[in-house]
């Protein structure tokens, strides 16, 4: 047994020898067959919420509610789940309620796919009542049971084997995807910020070429926000190689072909976090710079590092360019400017007021510009003395006349 497991084992044992049986499930179980890198392991067990509290010393109130606690060991956190069965489902949605039971076999049957109902005890040894070690062989996604019915129980789990699909570079099992195509329409039940999850994680794996595509003949596209609107944008999407694309590269272009011109409200619809949205939508400004004309330096700082560098990937994938080393060479001018970012400049707005001794008003931004500019294109030293020498023989108003 490797790590984590290792570091998690005496949480089992300390279940087992107060004789409930515990195991680790799900998706450490899954990667660990997979000899993929572990996230966190997770620990199912037949000890109901309150029995794992009575347990453990340091424990947190996580999602009870779903049987889950947080034991605290040795300064790290483990999820603890009580075997459950979720029985009653509304909306299509996962239940809010769940019923508590201390069979493994039925924990693992409620779980979405067959390689993600595997359990593992400390001894390495493997329990896989539903073949899910099969399926991995085979590198499929498989539900566990009737694909239909567990489609239908919670419509989030088309996403999920969507985005398994890109995470492993696995296919959907015959059955499993006629039943997404079946049931696809159920996903305007999920939560937009679920759905949001799932495309990130699609985003970030290895294979969203094959994913997208799975998206796209299983209906499931028709059915997510704003790309229900550009069906004509995945064929435009399948012309390029985009599986060494970013996450955020990949948004980036389905804001370019979408044509959008209010990248805001676009992402508003996905339920991004502002930041990010803003992050994208000046990324999309200055990916129509890009198309119109060259980088300059200055253009590039404006713009920053990271955004130059999703910018000019994605403008090298559009015009079938294919320049790998993008990154270094930005990397490389970034390094050579006197400054990355206006935080770094050596003035402030105050000491402009007291070298033109003029109180703060619009003026103040203006000139913090010239010099931004200024220091950026080396035509003045990042140092204030040079800055206000400089900065004194300008026409505020006029910057051309500097
Ligand atoms: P990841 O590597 O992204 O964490 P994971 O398989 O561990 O993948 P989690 O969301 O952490 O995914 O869920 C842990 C386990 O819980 C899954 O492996 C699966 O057994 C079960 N599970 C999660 N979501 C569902 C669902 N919607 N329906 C049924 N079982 C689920
Ligand atoms: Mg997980």
């Amino acid at each position: 047994m490797k790590e984590p497991f290792l570091s998690a084992k005496p949480i089992i044992q300390k279940l087992e020898e107060q004789r409930f049986e515990a195991y680790f499930v799900g998706g450490s179980v899954r990667d660990y067959l997979l000899n993929r890198s572990i996230a966190d392991v997770d620990i199912a067990t037949s000890a109901t919420p309150e029995e794992v509290k009575n347990i453990f010393s340091v424990t947190i109130d996580t999602g009870i509610e779903h049987g889950t606690i947080l034991v605290i060991y040795k300064g790290k956190g483990y999820e603890v789940t009580t075997f459950r069965s979720e029985s009653e489902y509304i909306d299509h949605r996962r239940p809010e309620k769940v019923r508590f039971i201390r069979s493994l076999t039925e924990d693992l049957k409620r779980r979405d796919f067959t390689m993600n109902a595997i359990a593992m005890n400390i001894h390495g040894e493997i329990i896989d009542p539903f073949h899910g070690r099969l399926a991995l062989k085979n590198r499929v996604i498989e539900c566990v049971g009737k694909a239909n019915e567990r489609f239908h129980e919670d419509a989030l789990r088309m996403m999920r084997a969507i985005r398994f699909v890109s995470q492993l570079s696995f296919s959907l099992e015959h059955e499993t995807k006629l039943a997404i195509k079946a049931n696809a329409p159920l996903l305007q039940h999920i939560a937009v910020e679920r759905i949001l999850q799932e495309c990130t994680k699609l985003f970030q794996g290895k294979n969203k070429k094959q994913a997208l595509r799975f998206l796209y003949e299983c209906d499931l596209w028709n059915y997510l926000p704003e790309l229900k609107h550009h069906k004509d944008l995945f064929p435009c999407l399948q012309k390029w190689e985009i599986d060494h694309l970013s996450e955020n590269q990949v948004w980036l272009l389905l804001l370019f072909l979408s044509k959008t011109n209010n990248p805001t409200s676009f992402l508003k619809s996905w339920r991004m976090p502002t930041k990010k949205i803003n992050y994208l939508s000046k990324a999309l400004f200055f990916l129509h710079k890009r198309l119109q004309e060259e980088w300059t330096v200055y253009s590039l700082y404006q713009a920053t590092k990271e955004i130059s560098i999703d910018v000019e990937s994605v403008y090298q994938m559009i015009q079938k360019q294919s320049d790998e080393n993008i990154e270094q060479k930005i990397n490389e001018i970034f390094l050579s400017m006197p400054i990355q970012k206006r935080e770094e400049l050596k003035v402030t707005g105050t000491d402009l007021m007291t070298w033109f001794e003029r109180p703060g008003g619009p003026w103040i931004k203006q000139a913090l510009e010239m010099i931004e500019k200024a220091v950026v294109l080396k035509i003045v030293a990042n140092e204030k003395k040079a800055i206000k020498g400089w900065i004194l023989t300008c026409n505020l108003q006029q910057e051309n006349d500097c």
